[in-house]
């Protein structure tokens, strides 16, 4: 039986800056490259492994030796690849990205279409995507807005203690609109309360992951309580009930490297649609790579925040473009359209 051949690299990626967000700062991260070959077509994939769930590179690796035979047999099914790959035992969700990612490369290459197209989207061409500004001196987060000048969404890292004097910090020198992530950092509700009252007036889009996961009452209360709209991040991985979620929520971050599929996200965004979420398509640190897939998804989001390969020194990868307005968009060459650069050898 004709079967696919998968292998392997870790590739190291430093950041430009030291990404600091409430629970801690990385300045490298060792993402994953995965190769999936059939009849001389190569399909590229992505894991950026994130400990916030668990994952870590070596796990990503395990995962990846230890698959079963029969995802190697050949099946030109995106569906049945998923399902497949959902039935791996002891799940790695970032692993399971970058496989089926890869396959959809494979896919769409050996079909000589772009993936977009052939999952359905219409037009290449998705919505602004903002740029990270992580937590820092106030002079510094000063900075690193003044340097993102060409983006027009910031979305800045918030849940410390001296969230008012950065927000005041950065409103003094810019006016943009801001998106707010508080990465579970607003430990009561009166907390969280008293800074979206704070940030009400302050020109902010929304907020993502006001409190910590697994607060459900109080996200009810927040959610009444709320001018901004609230976006589940850490409280939506994809195996939660997105019916409960809306009751906390607004609209849910979805990304790759959490609902481990491409595939099964796009089924999250139809359900988020009748529950009458909002539905943003976010990232980890990773290169263009995973982020051109998760670009596919984000031509039928809301928000795009796909910023991770803008915050690495060296890009291995030619993927992910953005228009003058910071629009993502995607290419017409087939699969996800992305080629290695000079010197990044496959
Ligand atoms: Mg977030």
């Amino acid at each position: 039986m004709s079967r696919f051949r998968i292998d392997y690299r870790v590739v190291p990626l430093d950041l430009r800056h030291a990404f600091t967000i409430s629970r801690g700062t990385k300045r490298r991260v060792r993402n994953v490259f995965v190769r999936l070959h059939h009849n001389g077509i190569t399909g590229f994939g992505e894991a950026a492994p994130n400990t916030r769930y668990g994952e870590t590179t070596e796990r990503v690796m395990e995962w990846l030796e230890g698959l079963p035979d029969e995802v190697h047999e050949f099946t030109d099914n995106p569906d049945r690849f998923a399902d497949r790959l959902e039935q791996v035992t002891r799940p790695v969700c970032a692993a399971r990205a970058a496989l089926e990612m890869a396959w959809l490369d494979w896919w769409g290459k050996s079909r000589q279409e772009p993936l977009w197209k052939l999952l359905g989207s219409e037009s290449a061409v998705g919505p602004v995507t903002s740029f990270t500004i992580g937590l820092d001196e106030i002079e510094g987060m000063q900075r690193k807005v003044k340097e993102a000048s060409e983006y027009p969404i910031l979305k800045v890292k918030l849940g410390t203690d001296r969230d008012r004097e950065i927000i005041k910090g950065i409103r003094e020198v810019t006016d943009k609109p801001i998106r707010v992530d508080a990465n579970e950092g607003w430990k009561t509700l009166d907390q969280a309360k008293e800074m979206i009252g704070f940030l009400a007036d302050r020109d902010i889009e929304l907020i993502e992951q006001p409190m910590p996961e697994g607060r459900e009452e109080d996200m009810k209360q927040l959610k009444a309580f709320s001018p901004l709209p609230l976006i589940a991040d850490e409280s939506f991985t994809g195996s939660e009930n997105l019916a409960q979620v809306a009751e906390g929520f607004h609209g849910i971050n979805i990304k790759l490297m959490k609902t481990g599929s491409l595939v099964t996200a796009m089924r999250h965004i139809d359900r988020a649609r009748e529950l009458g979420l909002q539905v943003m398509v976010g990232c980890m640190i990773e290169s263009s790579l995973a982020n051109t897939a998760g670009a596919v998804l984000a031509l039928r989001a809301d928000y795009a925040d796909l910023d991770g390969h803008l915050l690495i020194q060296f890009d291995p990868l030619d993927g992910l473009q953005l228009d003058e307005a910071k629009r993502i968009y995607l290419s017409a060459r087939p699969g996800l359209g992305v080629e290695w650069n000079a010197g990044a050898e496959e």
